[in-house]
């Protein structure tokens, strides 16, 4: 013999906990995808702090990421680990960007702290 009155209690149970986690899954990916932007930004400020420090020995920026890269620099984005994209016109100019869009680093400048 079914008990309706527990049944109902059941599914109103089960209908809050999915309305619970309707609320709470969108704000921890977005809190996740925010903290994966910054470690990518961070690395790509640290990648542009190692092409400013060749720069000033070698007079030009590097063409190939693993010329500077060691243990403590990273030129992946952390998302899928793909490598971030180096463009240079010339040897003195650069420009060092995420491939899935997190922003970019040129020169002394950072898409993320543009005015
Ligand atoms: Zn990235």
């Amino acid at each position: 013999m079914l008990n309706w009155s527990a049944v109902r209690k059941l599914l109103i149970v089960i209908l809050a906990l999915v309305l619970v986690a309707i609320i709470v899954i969108p704000g921890y990916k977005t809190k996740k995808q925010s903290e994966i932007r910054q470690v990518c930004q961070w690395r790509l400020e640290q990648m542009a702090k190692a092409q400013e420090k060749y720069f000033a020995q070698y007079g030009r920026y590097v063409s190939e990421l693993t010329e500077i890269s060691g243990d403590s620099l990273n030129f992946t984005c952390p998302l899928n680990d793909s490598p971030f994209i180096l463009d240079m016109p010339d040897s003195t100019h650069y420009k060092l960007s995420c491939p899935n869009r997190h922003g970019w680093v040129s020169e002394e400048r950072a898409s993320w702290k543009q005015e």
